[in-house]
């Protein structure tokens, strides 16, 4: 990475802030780089569904922290970032990539925009994502899909596709994306980066377009681990503005141990998972072995039930956040003949189909003669994976499988909602835990000629995201 030959938009969060401290590039330079190649391949790609301009002022600021503080000065001063289209910047259009907001212009920023403003950051632009964050694909934004920069004939993931797409295609240093059953870590194996879920309660959820409350966490999209540690550092803590964020030290911290257990349950792998997608995860395994860390077998019975869990415990808090979005005290307003009109029509133009599948399965699963069958069922079992979790963590400190069963496909082909639910089966489970869970790449796969990437997955205890970031650098190494 570090050769003088890269073009500046290629390079990482660490080599960019290298060389803006060596003025071996000017922070405007830096922005120029990738602002030119967004412009360049974004109506091809569709990452982004608003460029921003140059912000000139926020531009010399950086240039002049960098200047004045020299080392000091955060590595992301400067840093041009992309920012999935849920997340609040103040001024800016915040759609969700739904037509319900549309027209919404964030009047605050979320708290991790507002630390990233402080570290002297800048946004590129906002990125394409699914529906409110719903989908594996990106093909339900309102918008139109984002294409895979490493073969447009497939998807890019989802749903923080348009944030994976940017990054993969060096339209942006990094990104932010959220991660409700996986939408930062599937579609970061998808493309070929690194994707971070952190802890639930470690990054405040403040200005996040709320999809499932429980679940949702935003984190980075990055180029190298090293890149989403430095974001995670710099957006994670403490919030008065999210009541469920957690105070550092709240688990008990545990010293990364020189050899690490890394637990696979390989009853999970035995259908399902695309056989080349099994030997790439078995020779990453042999090359941590080769590092000298130690693979050893863990039983998770129940992760066998964690999807179903996921897909009524998500679907019960969509129906409850996007209840607001009415037409009357939020959103897009269409008026008709009586109130009840108005909220039906309001909502159906709103809504995408996908969006409403989901508000309809959640009232459902909610409603009073069905809660018992199932929410309170599914919040059973999610307590009962927490515990396994748990208790497998006495035996091993991270655990792996692949990131997806498969690589990335092709549009339209995953059109049955089942079936796109199914991308999610091996990513949910950190969420449903609340534990933090990392992508990586590892070997590609071949495809129609095409060598296309796929991600190995960490879990590691609650707060013990340092782990993460220690055998994610080994398999970076390894390639
Ligand atoms: N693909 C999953 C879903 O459709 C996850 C979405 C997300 O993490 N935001 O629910």
């Amino acid at each position: 990475m570090s050769n003088g030959m890269t073009k500046l938009n290629e390079l990482t969060i660490e080599e960019a802030a290298r060389r803006l401290r060596a003025r071996e590039c000017s922070v405007r330079e830096l922005w120029d780089a990738c602002a030119e190649e967004a412009q360049k391949r974004n109506p091809e790609l569709r990452a982004y569904l608003e460029i921003f301009p140059a912000d000139d002022e926020a531009i010399a600021a950086a240039q002049k922290r960098i200047d004045a503080e020299g080392e000091r000065a955060p590595l992301l001063c400067g840093i041009p970032l992309a920012i999935k289209d849920n997340i609040l910047i103040e001024g800016k259009i915040a759609s969700a990539s739904s037509k319900m907001l549309e027209n919404y212009r964030a009047t605050y920023d979320a708290s991790v925009v507002k630390k990233l403003k402080e570290a002297g950051a800048l946004f590129i632009g906002r990125t394409n994502m699914d529906e409110f964050a719903m989908g594996s694909s990106t093909e339900h934004s309102a918008f139109g899909a984002t294409k895979n920069p490493i073969d447009t004939e497939r998807v890019p993931g989802g749903s923080s596709g348009g944030s994976a797409a940017a990054v993969a295609a060096h339209l942006a240093i990094a990104a932010l994306g959220s991660d409700t059953g996986g939408s930062i870590r599937q579609p970061a194996a998808l493309t070929g980066i690194v994707g971070l879920k952190p802890t639930y309660g470690a990054v405040s959820r403040s200005g996040l377009i709320a999809m499932g409350s429980s679940l949702d966490q935003i984190g980075p999209l990055a180029k190298s681990v090293a890149d989403a540690r430095i974001l995670h550092e710099a957006i994670r803590g403490k919030d008065e503005l999210d009541s469920t964020t957690i105070p550092d030290g709240l688990y008990p911290k545990r010293e990364i141990p020189k050899t690490l257990r890394i637990g696979v349950p390989r009853h999970l792998l035995r259908e399902g998972v695309d056989p080349d997608v099994l030997v790439a995860f078995e020779a990453t395994l042999a090359k941590l072995k080769e590092a000298g860390h130690a693979v050893v077998d863990v039983e998770l019975p129940a992760s066998a039930h964690a999807l179903a869990a996921y897909y009524i415990i998500m679907p019960a808090e969509v129906s409850t956040n996007l209840a607001r979005l009415d037409g009357m005290r939020y959103g897009r307003a269409a008026r008709g003949d009586t109130l009840l009109d108005d909220y039906i029509k309001s909502r159906t133009e709103g809504f995408g189909e996908e969006t409403r599948r989901r508000i309809l399965l959640g009232t459902f699963v909610l409603s009073s003669g069905y809660i018992d069958a199932y929410y309170r069922k599914a919040d059973a079992a999610r307590a009962v994976l927490r515990r396994e979790y748990d208790k497998a963590f006495e035996s091993c400190d991270v655990i792996a499988f692949p990131t997806t069963p498969s690589p990335a496909f092709k549009f339209g082909e995953k059109s049955d909602p089942l079936s796109m639910y199914l991308e999610d089966i091996f990513t949910v489970t950190a969420n449903l835990t609340g534990m933090p869970a990392i992508s990586v790449p590892m070997n590609t796969v071949n495809r129609d000629g095409k060598e296309l990437p796929v991600g190995i997955h960490f879990t590691a205890p609650h707060q013990a995201e340092d782990v993460l970031f220690t055998v994610g650098n080994t398999v970076e190494k390894s390639l």
